[in-house]
């Protein structure tokens, strides 16, 4: 079966080739039960060579996840938007070197590269380690449940030792 999204990463970057479409929720497998809308990520991938003749991939991926607010617990819709700069590293050890600076993002120019699974990997880099709805945005009933339980507070149990010396 063929998969459009594999590409020859090298030959895609020297001959400044660029794809757009969209790729489907459900052919994320990781990400799937975190995506509930059939819109599912539109990308734009862009070869290129930078100023260093260094070769590139742009990729452009904007869509919409859902993910769990720290907060109620309950769930925040996350916009995906992102564009990011891709240096090809042509073996282990030019990645190597990307990899030890801060300031690039590198990756290893397979001879097959899966795209999907790349923009599989930005998306899940994106999102954010602790999302919270806006302030006053979360769901009030989940919310009381939470304080309620923790209205036993650490420290009533400190002065109840306290009174028994
Ligand atoms: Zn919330």
């Amino acid at each position: 079966m063929e998969n459009i999204f594999i590409i020859d990463p090298l030959s895609f970057a020297q001959n400044k080739r660029i794809r757009h479409g969209k790729i489907a929720g459900d052919k994320l497998d990781r990400l799937r039960e975190l995506i509930d809308s059939d819109e599912g990520f539109a990308y734009v991938i862009e070869g290129d060579t930078d100023k260093l003749a260094r070769p590139t991939l742009r990729l452009q991926i904007k869509g919409k996840i859902a993910v769990q607010c720290q907060r109620c617990l309950d769930k925040l819709n996350h916009e995906v938007d992102i564009d990011t700069l891709l240096i090809l590293a042509r073996n282990a050890r030019e990645l190597e070197l990307y990899d030890a600076d801060n300031t690039i993002d590198a990756v290893l120019a397979l001879h097959e590269l899966d795209m999907g699974a790349l923009i599989e990997d930005e998306i899940i880099l994106s999102l954010p380690i602790s999302p919270r709805h806006q302030e006053g945005g979360c769901n009030k009933d989940i919310q009381s449940i939470l304080k309620r339980e923790h209205k036993e507070s650490p420290f009533s149990s400190l002065v109840s030792l306290k009174q028994t010396h």
